[in-house]
C-alpha cells in the first residue's frame, strides 16, 4: 500500500444502511473523481451506488447498467454535472472500452465516474482514484473498505 493511502472500514447491516453510507460518501466526492467498486455479484456495488447517486442530489431510478454498460445522469450542483455509473462485467475486451470512452469520462472534470468491475480496465484505470472493496460478512451485512489512493 502507498504510503499516502487512507483507508476506512465500515459495515452495514442492511441494504437501506449501505445506501445510507453511499449518501454519506457522496458528500465527500470531488468534481473528476473515479471511484471504482469491486467485489462478489450481490456484494452490494449497486446499492451503495444508488446511495451516492441519491446523495448527489439525483431524482431518478438507478438501475443497473450491466447491459448497456454506462447510464449517465445530471447533477443539479455547482461543481459537479454529470455522473457516469459503469457496469463492465459483460466487457470482453478493450475495443468496446474504447467505444464507450471511458478516457473522455475520466477526462471530465465536472463529472463523477463510478465503475462496477474496473478490473476490466486495470491498466487504464487512473492512478489518483478510489477503490471500494465489498465483501459478504455474517448474516446480511457486508463490509465496506474506501481507499483513497494517492500518487
Ligand atoms: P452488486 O452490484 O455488487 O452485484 P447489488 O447491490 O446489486 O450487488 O445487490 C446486493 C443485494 O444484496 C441486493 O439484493 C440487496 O438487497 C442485498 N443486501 C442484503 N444486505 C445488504 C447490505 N448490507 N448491503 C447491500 N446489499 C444488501
Ligand atoms: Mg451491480
Amino acid at each position: 500500500m502507498e504510503r499516502h493511502d487512507r483507508t476506512t472500514t465500515i459495515i452495514t447491516s442492511s441494504d437501506e444502511k449501505t445506501i445510507h453510507e453511499g449518501e454519506k460518501f457522496a458528500l465527500l466526492l470531488q468534481p473528476g473523481n473515479v471511484v471504482c467498486l469491486y467485489g462478489d455479484l450481490g456484494a452490494g456495488k449497486t446499492t451503495f451506488t444508488k446511495g451516492i447517486i441519491k446523495g448527489l442530489g439525483v431524482d431518478s431510478r438507478v438501475v443497473s447498467p450491466t447491459f448497456s454498460i454506462v447510464r449517465q445522469y445530471t447533477v443539479e450542483s455547482e461543481d459537479i454535472t454529470t455522473v457516469y455509473h459503469l457496469d463492465l462485467y459483460r466487457v470482453e475486451n478493450e475495443s468496446s472500452l474504447e467505444t464507450i470512452g471511458v478516457q473522455e469520462l475520466f477526462a471530465d472534470q465536472q463529472g463523477i465516474t463510478i465503475i462496477e468491475w474496473p478490473e476490466k480496465l486495470y491498466t487504464m484505470l487512473p492512478k489518483n482514484r478510489i477503490d471500494i472493496s465489498f465483501s459478504y460478512h455474517e448474516n446480511d451485512s457486508r463490509e465496506i473498505s474506501i481507499i483513497q489512493r494517492k500518487q
